[in-house]
């Protein structure tokens, strides 16, 4: 008789939630033998196959991996082999990104940094991203790059900016963060918006419009089917508003808002209290120099 351990028991969707909970522990081989059980009881198309290939990509990179400790709050894991020579320049690169993140929102980490690298691009082919993903997970941010954001160098500065900023918005603001203010936040410590991603929105705003609520919509559908293109114009659309309250209104300001939304304030209160002006109105002057710039 084979032990009853060992066989998946009850109905898919207990493991599925086992393998959640795993995954947010970032213990990846129970979160996959969870999976691995939900697969046995069948489980419907959709998501959550993605989901099984994010935690196998995961995995499959860990086994692989050195996980290794660059600064008090900075990890990352990658295979030396893999890397060889640009290892090195892999692990300085990602620590001179995370200090800047660091310094420019003056984060206080309450938990460290894990930037995870994949190996081969394949792994997660399934999904749409800017460059690769940032996750929370209990014992770390977790911040996933696949090697399209790691090649080259400059790439790789962009790309490990943008994901650690996402870990900074989560440390700073918790989970009440609106996507646009997530993405613009992450695109501003990116480096901001260049002059070719501004004409291209520039045209796009011609045919549509992009309001702070559609923008939170285009990025949650960029992720599924939405093409690039629209999706380039929500990220430059997202970056040009935080990078115009930044210039406007100061760190101090997007650091308040971020621990008003902490706190429970909802967005409106919270952003007010932070920038002294409401969303709606900050939005309609940002909104009227795309305006004022068509005019020109
Ligand atoms: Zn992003």
């Amino acid at each position: 008789m084979r032990s009853r351990c060992s066989q998946p028991l009850g109905n898919w969707q207990l493991h599925v939630a086992m393998a959640n909970r795993y995954w947010r522990e970032d213990r990846l081989e129970l979160a996959a033998a969870a999976m691995q059980n939900a697969l046995a009881l069948g489980i419907p198309a959709g998501d959550l196959y993605d989901f099984q290939h994010t935690i196998e990509a995961e995995q499959f990179t860990r086994q692989e991996s050195l996980l290794r400790r660059v600064e008090e709050y900075l990890w990352i894991e990658a295979n030396p082999i893999r890397w060889q020579g640009y290892y090195a320049r892999l692990a300085e690169t990602t620590l001179t990104a995370f200090q800047t993140v660091t310094d420019a929102l003056q984060v206080r980490w309450g938990k460290p940094v894990l930037v995870t690298f994949f190996g081969q691009e394949e792994l997660i082919a399934f999904m749409h991203a800017r460059y690769g993903y940032y996750a929370a997970r209990l014992p770390w941010h977790k911040v996933c790059l696949p090697p399209s954001a790691v090649y080259p160098v400059s790439n790789l500065r962009h790309a490990a900016r943008h994901e650690i900023a996402h870990a900074a918005v989560h440390q700073l603001g918790g989970e009440e963060v609106p996507r646009w203010l997530d993405e613009g936040v992450a695109v501003t410590m990116e480096g901001g918006v260049s002059d070719g991603e501004r004409r291209r929105f520039r045209k796009a705003r011609r045919r549509q419009s992009f309001s702070l609520n559609q923008l939170s919509g285009l990025f949650e559908s960029y992720e599924t089917e939405l093409d690039s293109a629209l999706a380039a114009c929500a990220y430059a659309a997202a970056g040009d508003f935080v990078g115009s309250l930044l210039q406007r209104y100061g760190t101090g300001s997007l650091r308040a808002l971020l621990r008003n939304l902490r706190a429970g304030q909802g967005m409106e209160r919270a952003f007010r209290e932070s920038f002294g002006v409401s969303l709606q109105q900050a939005e309609k002057e940002w909104q009227a120099g795309w305006e004022r710039a068509e005019d020109r």
